[in-house]
């Protein structure tokens, strides 16, 4: 077997134990350089791979290396420098000297004259954000690109489930890139008001505009990209946009609630230009996440909080870091008003309506049946009925973990409403998704994924 066989096979194994995005990612362009006295030297594209390869990888790839020789003692990585990613002032002639300036002014007549704003929100910065296992990625992905605008990821597509950091992410590129350098043209538009705006644009024959003040931009930050699924004018001028900004090195950002080859009625062309770049998720932070940022921002609002209070607000929302805030912001503002010290009485009392089971929150065994039936595009029917078909098997154990997890069903129960099945083979199941999740990260991910989702839908 030679290096380049070993590394594909090695590649296969590792593509199974991580998150497609992950892999995708940091597994992307590698190659094996040399293996000389059992050690390996992997070639990365960059040094932000290398820091992740030899890092957080590290252990994945040697296992699956020496799964095929198992001599091999050591991995390390090395950069294979590319001539052609030179930084953009210096390979790239200005935009002006490629198109020659037309007869628009940005002044206040201007039909833009929000163009020159770039939209950003000052709070949303790299320093306030929290970092997590459940974020790390997507957050290194946005600092390695304000650190290198066109040169590190392009584009970056950040995508996951509501009130998760995305925009707050996205938007702290933004503002790194501005406090570096003021004069750089950044803007941050969600793809609602792109749509808008290029409609406006249209019904008042100023779509040369439209088009000319976005090749003006050197960071263009879409948020929610999802939306313009179905609209094909919107597509079409965005396509030429980003081949636009993309061939001239300009940076482009794209957040969405779902990866690119879950966005529907999406042009082919449009959807591999999402995947041609960068692809990082983020999923919702774990308990000590969750906790680290309601810390943070207690301190920066002084909030007096007991770490009980705290702990109580971490452990019962988990799902929406929006809804995290919210809730610290509620018991604070009613602590104002009543004078009190927000221990644990004070947090559980004021919040217990917004904190309660899923039973509360009106979730039904209907919800999770069909979310699950959706997330893995299987049939309800599948799910409940008596086969044993190899694709619904794994479904239907999540559905079941996921009815005694969410509704705290009782075991016969949830056999009942599976089709009849014995609460034996329930609580197997049950017992089989909670230590999965302990060793396989990609389930783990998904798990959540299909959490958001049920919960998103009321
Ligand atoms: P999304 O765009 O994914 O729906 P947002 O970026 O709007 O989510 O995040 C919702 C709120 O939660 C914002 O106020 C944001 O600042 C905050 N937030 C999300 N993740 C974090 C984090 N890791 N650290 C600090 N604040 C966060
Ligand atoms: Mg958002």
């Amino acid at each position: 077997m030679n290096n380049e066989e070993l590394w594909k096979t090695a590649l296969g194994e590792i593509e199974l134990s991580i998150s497609k995005a992950n892999f995708k990612t940091w597994f992307k362009n590698t190659s094996i350089l040399s293996y000389e006295d059992n050690h390996i030297i992997i070639g990365v594209p960059n040094g932000f791979a290398k820091e992740w390869l030899e890092n957080k990888y590290n252990i994945y790839i040697l296992k699956s290396l020496r799964n095929i020789q198992e001599n091999i003692q050591s991995v390390s990585c090395n950069i294979i420098t590319n001539s052609k990613n030179v930084p953009i002032q210096n390979a790239q002639p200005s935009m002006d000297a490629i198109v020659p300036p037309q007869n628009i002014t940005l002044n206040k007549k201007s039909y833009f004259p929000s163009f020159l704003e770039n939209n950003l929100n000052q709070k949303y910065t790299f320093e306030n954000f929290v970092v997590g296992g459940s974020n790390e990625l997507a957050r290194a992905a946005c600092f390695a690109v304000s650190q290198n605008l066109g040169n590190s990821y392009n584009p970056l597509f950040i995508y996951g489930g509501v009130g998760l950091g995305k925009t707050h992410l996205i938007q702290s590129i933004g503002n790194e890139i501005i406090k570096r350098n003021p004069a750089l043209n950044v803007k941050y538009v969600s793809s609602e008001r792109f749509t808008s705006n290029l409609i406006d644009a249209i019904k008042n024959q100023k779509a040369n505009e439209f088009k000319e003040s976005y090749q003006k931009i050197d960071l263009l930050i879409i948020d929610d990209i999802q939306f313009i699924s179905g609209k094909e004018k919107t597509q079409e001028e965005f396509f030429h946009i980003f081949n636009y900004l993309y061939q001239l090195n300009k940076q482009i950002v794209l957040s969405s609630d779902r990866p690119p080859k879950a966005i529907q009625i999406l042009e082919e062309r449009l959807r591999s230009r999402f995947e041609g770049g960068m692809i990082a998720d983020v999923s919702m932070p774990d308990h000590e996440t969750r906790v680290a940022i309601l810390r943070k921002k207690a301190l920066k609002d002084k909030i007096e909080i007991s770490n009980e209070a705290i702990e109580f607000i971490a452990s019962n929302i988990k799902h929406n870091v929006r809804e995290l805030e919210g809730a610290l912001n509620r018991v604070s503002v009613s602590s104002q008003l009543t004078n009190q010290s927000i221990d644990l009485t004070y947090a559980k009392n004021s919040l217990s309506d917004i904190i309660s089971s899923g039973k509360k929150k009106g979730i039904t065994y209907k919800h999770i049946l069909k979310t699950v039936s959706s997330f893995y595009e299987v049939s309800i029917d599948d799910l409940i009925a008596k086969n044993r078909k190899k694709e619904v098997v794994l479904p239907r154990q999540i559905a079941m973990f996921l009815m005694r997890q969410e509704l705290q069903f009782s075991f016969p129960g949830i056999g009942d409403k599976l089709g009849g099945r014995d609460h034996t083979t329930v609580i197997h199941a049950c017992e089989k998704i909670s230590s999965a999740i302990e060793i396989d990260e990609k389930l783990k991910e998904s798990l959540e994924d299909i959490k958001n989702r049920i919960y998103s839908v009321i």
